[in-house]
């Protein structure tokens, strides 16, 4: 696993921001038990997933430091470099950036989860080439509700077909669907796309799919996610503020 090894050392930091993340992070974790008690849900039936992309290694270690330890990446330089200088934390990666073939490789050694899979190809390189002293790699299916061809995810049509072509690779666990709402669209629009990732869900454990995971809400709709079913919502900007730039030499 050289591509994960402990590189450099970290940058400088602006101290101000790294000391308000364990605030912020705490913020996040009230707001969670807030929405989940509003609708009868135990706190803890929902995960927190940090989303880290962009933000240097001090900023993952002060929120590593106040108690989190999941954290999502979307680009895949910026975060090996990063999983490599905190290889000796027991930080959970997950990859939550768009699959390209290229990248299962590294994807494939690297992380513990994979939320953005749609289709079958990257599934079979991902399992093939998951290292085997490493537990099998947690995946979930990315489903497009927006119906914009820009957008990642397999068709809602197609689910079923993969979801049980990907439950039966060796080297994966599907653990459920993840969703990502049109950020324009209004909170009813945004929230119906949830209830939609729910239904879906129920469907492929009708089908006899042992899935148990709703990836859906962010900053912006934590609480209509969880209203409706999510098990692991990926926050970034609440926790570590507003992002710079997608980093260039990057994809
Ligand atoms: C950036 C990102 C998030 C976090 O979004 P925020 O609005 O900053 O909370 C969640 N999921 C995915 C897939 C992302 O790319």
């Amino acid at each position: 696993m050289s591509e994960c090894r402990r590189s450099s050392q970290p940058d400088t930091h602006n101290i101000v921001i790294m000391k308000q993340i364990p605030d912020r992070l705490h913020a996040t974790l009230d707001r969670i038990a807030r929405a989940t008690d509003a609708c009868g849900r135990n706190a803890d039936d929902v995960r927190l997933l940090a989303v880290s992309k962009t933000k240097p290694v001090e900023d993952i270690l002060s929120a590593y430091n106040a108690g989190q330890n999941a954290f999502g990446e979307n680009y895949l330089q910026e975060a090996l470099h990063k999983i490599a200088q905190l290889a000796d934390h027991p930080i959970e990666w997950h990859y939550i950036g768009r699959l390209q073939s290229n990248k299962t490789h590294d994807v494939s050694r690297c992380f513990a989860w994979v939320h953005g899979l749609e289709n079958l190809k990257h599934a079979r390189r991902l399992s093939e080439q998951r290292p085997s002293k490493l537990p099998p790699l947690q995946v979930c299916i990315q489903v497009n509700l927006s119906g914009e061809a820009s957008k990642g995810g397999i068709a809602p049509e197609a689910l079923l077909p993969l979801a049980r072509a990907v439950a039966i690779l060796p080297r994966l666990t599907l653990r459920g669907l993840m969703t990502m709402p049109n950020p324009n669209s209004s909170n009813e629009a945004q929230r119906a796309v949830f209830a939609s990732l729910r239904e879906h869900l129920a469907r492929l454990r009708n089908a006899d799919l042992d899935v148990d995971t709703l990836s859906m809400g962010m900053s912006g709709d934590l609480e209509d996610a969880i209203a409706e079913g999510a098990t692991i919502v990926r926050i970034g900007t609440d926790i570590f503020g507003p992002r710079q730039p997608k980093p260039t030499a990057d994809g």
